[in-house]
């Protein structure tokens, strides 16, 4: 069956080539067949975003009804007779289809493909500083088809479309604008080549590999994947290093396995890049040594290994700390700590039960009142990753009442509140592939109540008790996040085990 470039095509090419070649020639039986739930309730989501605004758009012509080669005749007729808009239209020309949610009828007769996206129209906005923000790649490439196949069935004269994003504003993309400001290339040729890579790939003319990133875990070719790359001692086995240092080192030192990247001399290596900008572009002699000191703790120590001496302050109240946010929504519902004392052990968490400015508002005023009741400079307070802190500094610019940009940044700043991420990253290798709170647990032994513990579920739960206020979902949620505090406790102490005594 001839598969045909679709706009899910070219949108999946963007956020990982590698699905676009495996979804039609991969093992088959190796996929996951249960949709991701936290997948399922984006697409639920941006579903009723889409009837919301179409509920709101007046007059239209529906193209929903019939079979593709039905609605791509009805289409063609509905822009020939001047239709001003048109809904769910089928484009669809040689080996290319495209469903634009909208057609629009500009005053000079040509059309626009219009889509409504559950998401920001550009990316990089800040309206404080004044940043406008530019065009999103994944949303350009879809927009740019539309425009390709109405240009090709003489319907479009200019290479424009428009975006109606989560908040129903209109953005236009231009696609004659430049990628960024680094990549000076336009949009429309990067569609160009996007889509010749993935006409290539759909025609299994080339094959490209695997390689473990950050989104994998939300993929339904996640087990099959990290199948291969262990198999095949794949570089990105390595935590950090992604698809593209894995291929600049494929090509320009011939290496592909961990076994081979642990034979190279990184002085031989450095000296044939010297006067060459090009070779191993993008991967430098402090990133090289950091890979081969990965790749010796993942395949030849097989333990922790920590490069400096970590202390920790001596306080009385430890504090072990994590949110839950939904960020489909900005929404902070959940503040829970762990606090461990001389008095013992006890979880406390500072929750929104509703969906509103109000109920988030209190549960995180109701949090820093919490630590303003414990002892100054008697307490330490542990999180992992940025997260926490990019979080809140948001909120404090939406409830600037509650706490000020000065307290908030000198909270973050004190030497008693801990990153443990920063202490991971700088300060320690581990024999796993990626350092999340989670897989860093697991290792040290630790393991979460839930059968299914992960920070896209929590957003599912939440979004259900929020539907049906059922507790025992709300127990489920603070269990996890209980869970989530307790396992950064397990790993600080994980950390200051192997500083004092080298060895876990
Ligand atoms: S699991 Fe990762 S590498 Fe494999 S197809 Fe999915 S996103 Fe790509």
């Amino acid at each position: 069956m001839t598969q045909r470039i679709t706009a899910a095509k070219l949108y999946d090419y963007t956020q990982c080539p590698h699905r676009v070649w495996r979804d039609v020639y991969g093992p088959q039986d190796e996929k996951i067949t249960e949709t991701n739930p936290f997948v399922k309730l984006l697409w639920e989501r941006g579903i009723a975003h889409e009837e919301k605004i179409v509920a709101q758009l007046g007059e239209f012509t529906d193209i929903t009804p019939g079979t593709l080669a039905e609605r791509a005749k009805q289409t063609i007729q509905a822009m020939r007779t001047g239709a001003s808009l048109i809904y769910q239209g089928v484009l669809q020309l040689e080996d290319m289809l495209g469903i634009p949610d909208l057609l629009e009828r500009r005053p000079d007769g040509s059309y626009i493909p219009v889509d409504i996206k559950s998401g920001m129209g550009f990316e990089g906005i800040n309206a404080e500083e004044g940043l406008r923000g530019r065009p999103k790649k994944h949303y350009a490439v879809q927009l740019a088809l539309y425009v390709d196949l109405l240009q090709h069935l003489g319907f479009a004269n200019d290479r424009l479309a428009k975006v109606i994003d989560i908040h129903s504003n209109e953005f236009e993309y231009d696609l004659k604008t430049p990628l960024g400001q680094k990549d000076t290339r336009p949009l429309w040729d990067y569609y160009q080549e996007v889509k010749k890579d993935v006409a290539l790939l759909l025609r299994n003319q080339t094959q490209n590999k695997p390689a473990l990133i950050g989104i994998c875990k939300l993929c339904h070719w996640y087990v099959s994947c990290k199948k291969w790359v262990n198999e095949s001692d794949d570089l990105t086995k390595i935590f950090y290093l992604g698809r593209q240092k894995r291929d600049r080192i494929a090509a320009d030192l011939g290496i592909e396995t961990i076994t081979d990247i642990l034979a190279i001399d990184i002085q031989d290596v450095m000296r044939a890049k010297a006067g060459n900008k090009q070779f191993l572009y993008g991967v430098g002699e402090k990133t090289l040594a950091q890979i081969l000191r990965r790749a010796k703790v993942i395949s030849q120590t097989k333990k922790p290994v920590i490069y400096e001496t970590i202390k920790f302050p001596k306080v009385r109240y430890e504090l072990f700390f994590d949110i839950e946010d939904d960020p489909t929504q900005e929404f902070v519902y959940m503040h829970g700590i762990y606090v461990k004392s001389p008095d013992g052990e006890t979880y406390q968490h500072f929750t929104a039960t509703q969906l509103t400015a109000g109920a988030e508002k209190k549960a995180w005023q109701d949090f820093w009142h919490f630590i303003d009741s414990l002892p100054q400079n008697d307490y330490a307070v542990y999180y992992y990753s940025h997260h926490e802190k990019t979080t809140y500094r948001r909120m404090q610019k939406l409830y600037p009442d509650v706490i000020s940009v000065e307290e908030l940044e000198a909270f973050f700043a004190s030497s008693n509140v801990i990153d443990l991420y920063e202490v991971v990253k700088q300060s320690t290798d581990w024999p796993v592939s990626s350092y999340s709170l989670k897989d860093l647990a697991q290792y040290l032994g630790f393991k979460w109540q839930d059968e299914t513990p992960s920070g896209a579920m929590s957003i599912q739960w939440f979004n259900q008790f929020i539907e049906n206020n059922d507790p025992q979902i709300l127990i489920r949620l603070l269990t996890y996040n209980e869970d989530d505090c307790k396992a950064t406790m397990v790993l600080k102490e994980g950390i200051e085990k192997l500083s004092s005594t080298g060895h876990l």
